[in-house]
């Protein structure tokens, strides 16, 4: 599934090709995805400019002239292709299965939506009632924002018995953190995933330097793994979600029973399921 800096190698993918665009035409080849498309989709965006686009933890915020925000969200395999023109996609062959919407500008640029499992969904709102849409308004602070440290983790936490894994998965506390990169943080933040939400937060009028660690260490994952995005992006082609994951320096996920890459650890990664998700740890330097 596309986490957010997947996300936000799309984004970037989309943002260098469409940005301001004119859609000239929008093909969709099927009823909807996850919902339904919006009644009168194509209507409403052709012959409008792309103006901005724009990421809110998962969701795509593709903004367009006369005040129309286009949301996308990329459910679990919704991926972009970009095309410089029609003879470019004629010379892969045309459409692919489970290519599912077709934008067209006017400078050629074709965007194609593809989806097998049709978890995402697009929808059409007022640019100025996003803050109000259901999949909007309850979302926590950006974490790659400086509205995102220490303090702002820590009152979040305060008084919350859930797990720290948990409590971080929970969109309402902070945006767009997906289960892998969790694993990841609190490997790197040398905290366990089973500490309460509340110890970690630590005690009244301090700042906790664990919240500390926990802001520096997402920021940090979170920027690697844009940068690693980044650079296969650099193909007109590649704006995949999937391309976007910096698989291969990934230091506790997926690693079970393998010994920990701590400097001077001997601890052996144990997974363990919290909230029906799997959590990788070392329980050696994890405290
Ligand atoms: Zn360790």
């Amino acid at each position: 599934m596309p986490e957010l800096p997947e996300v936000e190698t799309v984004r970037k993918g989309l943002e260098n090709k469409m940005l301001h665009g004119v859609v000239s035409s929008l093909e969709l080849r099927r009823e909807g995805l996850r919902y339904p498309f919006p009644i009168g989709f194509s209507d409403s965006v052709v012959g409008r400019t792309i103006v901005s686009i724009d990421r809110r933890a998962k969701y795509l915020l593709i903004r367009m002239s006369d005040g129309l925000t286009w949301i996308v969200h990329l459910g679990m395999t919704g991926k972009f292709t970009l095309y410089q023109n029609d003879s470019e996609l004629e010379s892969v062959g045309g459409f692919a299965k489970h290519d599912h919407v077709v934008i067209k500008l006017e400078s050629g640029v074709i965007a194609i939506y593809n989806d097998p499992r049709r978890f995402g969904f697009m929808d059409l709102i007022d640019t100025d009632g996003e803050q109000n849409h259901r999949h909007l308004a309850n979302i926590g602070c950006e974490p790659l924002s400086d509205d995102f440290h220490a303090q702002a983790l820590a009152f979040e936490l305060k008084g919350k018995k859930t797990p720290i894994k948990t409590a971080l998965l929970d969109q309402r506390i902070v945006a767009g953190l997906g289960n892998i990169y969790v694993c990841e943080i609190l490997y790197r933040a040398k905290i366990s995933p089973k500490r309460s939400a509340k110890y970690v937060a630590g005690a009244n009028q301090q700042v906790s330097h664990r919240c500390e660690n926990i802001v520096s260490h997402t920021k940090d994952v979170l920027r690697e793994a844009i940068i690693a995005g980044g650079s296969t992006i650099s193909d007109f082609a590649a704006v995949d979600g999937d391309l976007g994951y910096f698989a291969h320096s990934f230091r506790v996920y997926g690693r079970e029973g393998e010994v920990c890459l701590g400097e001077k650890c001997e601890g052996v990664v144990k997974r363990i399921t919290q909230a029906g998700r799997s959590t990788f740890y070392c329980p050696q330097c994890q405290k």
